[in-house]
């Protein structure tokens, strides 16, 4: 019979161990290696019975056994210890508390969060992202609030089926059998947050806290009696429906996010966020929330406080991949934020403009959410160099008339935080040389210290680890595959602790290639099961639900990997999570990655194997495209100029085994005397050396501190003062602008000198703009100059503002400035007028400029 209704039943821990309790209650467990061993006393067995899961342990744990640990005197201490190492942990200042003017508090809005594997409330990378950042801001004492939903059955669990089809399971999460608590206020009573529905229906949810370190993250629950069954069901899975399901549930992680905001900080005392970080434009209804506020709050008009919330708000985009972008037909936003449902404040055809694609090549039928954060956003990023470029490109519509290198999107490449990812036996080898190597971003150069043999020790204990848990993974996943007991021994030769590994796993979407490698199956074979130097390959992923593609290519992976010669070499692990994805990262010699250039715009689980002595062999993307210099890994010459796909699948492909049989193979199996692989080692030290400060989470989340957060918290200051002064001065002053600048125009330009320069010469300018009736304050006259190209578009371009504005004649203005001729080639310049104000982050902010009627810029042959 099944039960109508499940709860959790907490054991009553016995007094001398009721700090247990709060030790499970913080998640810090989940970095922190001797809080782990703890728990791992409470019981080993049931320690590996209940899945490392301490939420569980407490749960199933005998009273018996807690009896007895409650008079154990070394077990007390233990716990002692460690309660009392966690509250030093929350309370000592940090490198954040060393700041001048940082932010009180920072909100951080992410849809989902890989915080550990007894938590799966994520489906792939930006997931991992927002449980590394919350994590890493807690070491390093930012004073972030995470934001996200609670979803009742998570994402998927995978299994296979006998043909090696994707199977899903969606399992229950009870929240009271999970490391969180119920937000109440000082009377007891559970937090409710409510938003309105269409047809007077309401969307009420609950609010869990888990505590991440220092980091308090708010989850929001759809699943209340006091909602009807749809509302109930909003929160029911991660990215399960689309449409009306999909929006529900990003309108109650933005707006309602705010709203859980507002009572935690009121409840707790914690200082309301000076900034607003919308992690990719799920959560970017929160911009709405934050304007509602402010208008009903503060008295300011819409526009007033579009500048008031945007100055500390940042957004993060995180998909190259145009498919990958949240867009919803325009009628559905109608509805939902129109008709009765409008709040007065909030007009619908407000919300509707913020996410219009009403720029050229745009889709006028769609609410874009990734072009609303950039409009409710003063302060935008991609997550690498490359993908910083291609989202310049593909959201430079937006800022239409500018250089695609000036549209305000800038990056700060991803990071991992290294207490969750790398092994313990790495990061004790580390420590010895580095004292603080989970955050430091000095002294690397001193891992070259280790002894080589220490080294590869290590990296074979790894390697053995990964080995042992893959056999254990593989025996139940051929269980539940249909296979007895005996027809399962050779699981116990599969992979061998000896061998070159080499890893890949990751979500199944088609731009990341899973089957590249089976291009040619007969070459992948014989690179198996080379006579002297095999090489193993342990592959993981997960194919969204509803993609038939994705669970094809696992098909195509798993029938391969089940052919009876190369088994023992070639094997697909179900179930791709934060545990898998740790054993696989630590223990895999090779990390391979081999997406469509430029579709991956960081990846991050290539860093993991980096930090544990990995070596990455990836095509140039994302984050490898920056960082690889030559000699920490190999890159996969891609092929994307190329438009015909087949052929660039081949030809990369060619590459891939061709580097593997020649170079990655022969360097891994060149053993010294003593056995050790001395150049391969080298390339190992050397990849944590260069790779193992950019690669860490806290370089990044640091990155994220002074860039970003203190400059928003900087202009949302400035906005806020004196009663909204700046954002009502800003907004008045953008009007302005806006209305006058169809008169604002490039009159004439006029040179001298151009007959006959040289090197080192300056080349005067003048120009007559006029500023249609614009206060000179208001512009600023730039001239745009440096190498052009055969077209005459000029490469890179340095800006001069030209100064002066002596009035000519009917209204016009003068300016004047001086281009130096710095180098020699062919050369040119244009001119253009832009909106200049203090509160403006850069010149592209408002998308508006005036250049000259005909393209100015002149090339003038070869500077003598
Ligand atoms: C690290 C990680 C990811 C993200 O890695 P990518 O390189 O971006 O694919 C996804 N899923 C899991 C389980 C991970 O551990």
């Amino acid at each position: 019979m099944k039960a109508i209704r499940r709860f959790t039943v907490r054991s009553v821990l016995p007094a001398p161990l009721r700090q247990l309790e709060q030790l499970v209650l913080n998640l810090r467990w989940s970095w922190h290696h001797e809080t782990l061993d703890l728990f791992r006393a409470v019981d080993p067995d049931l320690w590996e019975t209940v899945g490392h899961d301490p939420v569980r342990l407490l749960g199933e744990v005998s009273p018996e056994r807690l009896s007895l640990l409650a008079v154990d005197r070394r077990f007390l201490r233990r716990l002692q210890d460690a309660a009392e190492e966690l509250n030093e942990y929350l309370t000592a200042p940090h490198w954040y508390q060393d700041l001048d003017d940082a932010p009180e508090a920072i909100a951080y809005f992410s849809p989902e969060y890989g915080i550990t594997a007894a938590l799966p409330q994520y489906s792939g990378g930006l997931g991992i992202l927002a449980g590394d950042h919350l994590k890493t801001a807690s070491d390093l004492g930012v004073p972030l609030i995470g934001v996200g939903l609670l979803y009742r059955h998570g994402y998927f669990s995978q299994s296979l089926s006998p043909d090696g089809w994707q199977l899903e399971r969606y399992p229950t999460f009870d929240p009271n059998g999970l490391p969180l608590t119920l937000l109440r206020d000082a009377a007891g009573v559970p937090v409710r947050v409510t938003i309105g529905l269409p047809q007077g229906r309401d969307l009420h949810a609950q609010v869990w806290l888990a505590q991440v370190g220092r980091v308090p993250q708010l989850l929001l629950d759809s699943d209340v009696e006091d909602n009807d069954q749809a509302a109930r069901d909003v929160t029911d899975r991660l990215y399960g429906g689309g449409g009306d399901h999909r929006l529900l549930q990003e309108m109650l992680l933005g707006i309602g996010g705010v709203r859980a905001i507002r009572a935690y900080c009121r409840i707790s005392g914690h200082p309301a966020p000076e900034v607003f970080h919308t992690n990719e434009g799920h959560a970017g209804f929160l911009g709405l929330e934050r304007i509602r506020e402010l208008v009903s709050e503060s008295g300011l008009t819409f526009d007033e406080a579009l500048e008031a919330a945007r100055a500390g708000t940042v957004f993060t985009t995180h998909t190259p991949v145009p498919a990958g972008i949240d867009r919803f037909p325009r009628e559905l936003i109608h509805k939902y934020f129109g008709g009765v449902n409008e709040e007065p404040d909030v007009p619908v055809d407000r919300v509707l403009a913020l996410g219009a694609e009403d720029y050229a090549d745009g889709d006028r039928t769609v609410f874009n959410m990734a072009v609303m954060g950039m409009r409710l956003a003063q302060r935008v990023n991609g997550v690498s160099r490359l993908h910083g470029e291609v989202s310049r490109e593909m959201f430079g519509g937006l800022w239409g008339g500018f250089d695609t290198a000036e549209v305000p999107v800038g990056s700060i490449t991803n990071g991992v935080h290294a207490g969750t990812w790398v092994a313990r036996e790495v990061l004790d080898l580390a420590a010895r040389e580095v004292p603080d190597v989970v955050e430091s971003s000095r002294g690397w150069e001193r891992v070259r210290n280790v002894p080589e043999n220490e080294m590869w020790r290590v990296r074979r204990t790894l390697r053995e680890r990964l080995v042992r848990d893959a056999r254990r993974r593989l025996r139940e996943s051929w269980r539940q595959r249909g296979a007895s007991g005996a027809e399962l021994s050779w699981v116990a030769e599969a992979l061998d602790p000896d061998v070159l590994t080499i890893g890949f796993a990751r979500r199944v979407p088609s731009y990341k290639r899973l089957t590249l490698m089976m291009r040619d199956p007969e070459r992948l074979r014989a690179l198996l099961l080379h006579p002297e130097r095999p090489v193993q390959i342990v592959i993981a992923g997960k194919a969204h639900p509803a993609d038939e593609g994705g669970k094809r290519l696992i098909q195509d992976i798993v029938r391969f990997a089940d052919q009876e010669d190369v088994r023992h070499r070639i094997v697909f692990l179900p179930d791709y999570d934060m545990d898998l994805g740790r054993s696989l990262t630590q223990g895999c010699d090779v990390w391979m990655n081999n997406p469509l250039r430029p579709l991956e715009a960081c990846g991050t689980s290539g860093m993991k194997a980096a930090l544990n002595g990995g070596l990455n062999l990836s095509i140039r993307d994302g984050w490898w495209d920056e960082w690889f210099d030559g000699q920490n890994g190999w890159a996969i010459p891609s092929a994307d100029g190329l438009a015909a796909p087949d052929r660039r699948d081949e030809i990369e492909a060619g590459a891939l085994y061709e580097l593997i049989e020649d170079h990655v193979s022969v360097m891994f199996y060149d053993r010294d005397p003593a056995g050790l692989p001395r150049r391969w080692l080298e390339m190992v030290k050397h990849t944590i050396v260069t790779l193992g400060p950019k690669v860490l989470a806290s370089r990044m989340v640091r990155d994220y501190v002074l860039d970003l957060y203190a400059p928003a918290a900087t202009s949302g200051r400035a906005m806020a003062a004196d009663g909204y002064a700046g954002a009502r001065a800003l907004s008045a002053w953008k009007q302005k602008i806006i209305k006058a600048w169809p008169g604002v125009a490039v009159e004439h330009v006029e040179t001298s000198g151009e007959e006959s320069p040289h090197v080192g010469s300056n080349l005067p300018v003048r120009v007559v703009a006029d500023l249609g009736g614009l206060d000179q304050g208001d512009v600023a006259v730039e001239i745009a100059y440096g190498r052009v190209d055969d077209s005459d578009a000029l490469i890179d371009p340095a800006y001069l503002e030209l100064t002066g504005g002596e009035p000519v004649e009917n209204g016009l203005l003068r300016y004047v400035g001086e281009v130096p001729l710095a180098r020699s080639g062919a050369f040119g310049y244009s001119v253009r007028v832009v909106p200049s104000h203090p509160m403006l982050s850069g010149r592209a902010e408002m998308g508006l400029v005036a250049l000259p009627p005909a393209p100015h810029g002149m090339t003038n042959g070869d500077l003598r």
